[in-house]
């Protein structure tokens, strides 16, 4: 199994740490899908079954102009060309504008969004239930995984339910 999956969320929620602990592996599959995004390839994930190849989707966040706009709409053109999103949010910090923004374009892809929920190791667990009713009050999620990008809590569940996903 392969596949590509593009890591968004608003600023310092952890996606550069979450791609970190995937790095370091070479790519040994190349698709057609590989010619457009390898650009953007962050980090591969490699099992004797998968191999996962994660891209960074620059310039998904509000525009402040309309060179803004342009750079959006390629960041989320991108998105069609993958098999799954990684939608991060931070538990230790409110829903906000940045985040329902991307939530208004993840609703009308196609592509299956997983809603990870990263920093769990600075929240009590009971905390998690609120979080998660918050978000997917908002839109429908293929998977909700809590995780702790530096603690590497969830993280392998996280790349099972990737694979599943392929
Ligand atoms: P990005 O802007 O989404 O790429 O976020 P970064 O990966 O740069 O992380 C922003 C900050 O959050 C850094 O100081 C990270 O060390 C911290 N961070 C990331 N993941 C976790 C986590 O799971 N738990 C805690 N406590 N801190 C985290
Ligand atoms: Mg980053």
């Amino acid at each position: 199994k392969s596949g590509f999956v593009a890591i968004v969320g608003r600023p310092n929620v952890g996606k550069s740490t979450l791609l970190n602990r995937i790095v370091g592996q070479k790519i040994a599959i190349m698709s057609d899908k590989a010619q457009t995004t390898r650009n953007k390839i962050q980090g591969v994930y490699t099992t004797s079954e998968a191999q996962i190849i994660f891209i960074d989707t620059p310039g998904i966040h509000k525009p402040k102009h309309r060179l803004g706009d342009f750079m959006v709409e390629t960041a989320y053109s991108a998105l069609k060309e993958v098999d799954a999103v990684l939608f991060m949010i931070s538990a230790d910090e409110k829903r906000g504008r940045g985040d329902d923004f991307i939530m208004e374009r993840l609703k009308t892809s196609k592509t299956p969004v997983f809603l990870v929920i990263n920093k769990i190791d600075k929240v009590h667990p009971d905390d998690l239930l609120g979080i998660i009713e918050d978000y997917t009050s908002q839109m429908d999620f293929a998977e909700v995984v809590p995780i702790s990008a530096t603690e590497g809590n969830n993280f392998d569940t996280l790349m099972k339910t990737l694979i599943e996903q392929m």
